[in-house]
């Protein structure tokens, strides 16, 4: 897809403040740090149209970027934050939760894993709980240029493993530094949402 338009639309606090666009979502799963952001300028290449670094915790919200027409973009905030206090990650919980159970425009999750780190407790739950409610997850390795070429199936291997995938279920390689795996995301993307 040729990005010619990517703009912030909205921070939703609840679904009363959802686009009524009716355009497919694409949403963005991760623990805070893992390159998120990053991954959706790299995407639309845009220096910073994702706020890299945001404060983890501050993030109770689902942030909007619309693509061209085309498709929603959704970040969702970072998970796993350690300073975050217990209710706030049950409210995280239970906003989330609806969000990817509910909305009918949600058409995959990106799961974003650092490559260099085996996947945490939280990314496994998180993992386990897409699979288990049949949520479309797809998962992306990001930071991949901080690892050298060779080392990079082993690194795939032990998070195909803790997530309990198949041999022909895809992980697909990114980078944000050097823009690897984009093409094969947007790809993904596009097939996913019928483009
Ligand atoms: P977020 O909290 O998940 O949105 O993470 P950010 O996108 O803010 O990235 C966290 C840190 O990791 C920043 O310092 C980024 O520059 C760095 N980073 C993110 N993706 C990559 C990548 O693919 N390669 C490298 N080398 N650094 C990355």
């Amino acid at each position: 897809m040729k990005v010619n338009q990517a703009e912030f639309i909205i921070s939703a606090v609840g679904p009363a403040q959802y686009p009524t666009d009716a355009l497919p979502e694409i949403a963005l799963a991760g623990r805070s740090n893992v390159g998120k952001s990053s991954l959706i300028n790299r995407m639309i290449s845009r220096r910073n149209l994702a706020r890299t670094s945001s404060k983890p915790g501050k993030t109770q919200q689902l942030n909007y970027y619309k693509i061209n027409s085309d498709l929603f973009f959704v970040d969702l905030p970072g998970y796993g934050y350690a300073q975050v206090s217990k209710s706030e990650r049950e409210k995280w919980g239970k906003f989330i939760e609806q969000y990817l159970l509910k909305r009918e425009y949600l058409k995959l999750v990106i799961h974003i894993i650092d490559l260099r780190h085996p996947p945490s407790k939280d990314d496994q739950s998180m993992h386990e709980w897409l699979k288990h409610n049949n949520v479309p997850v797809c998962v992306v390795t990001t930071k991949a240029d901080k690892i050298s070429r060779g080392q990079w199936q082993k690194h795939m291997k032990i998070i195909r493993e803790a997530f309990g995938m198949s041999k022909d279920e895809k992980i697909i390689l990114f980078s944000s530094e050097t823009g690897q795996g984009k093409d094969e995301l947007w790809s993904l993307i596009e097939q996913q949402i019928g483009y």
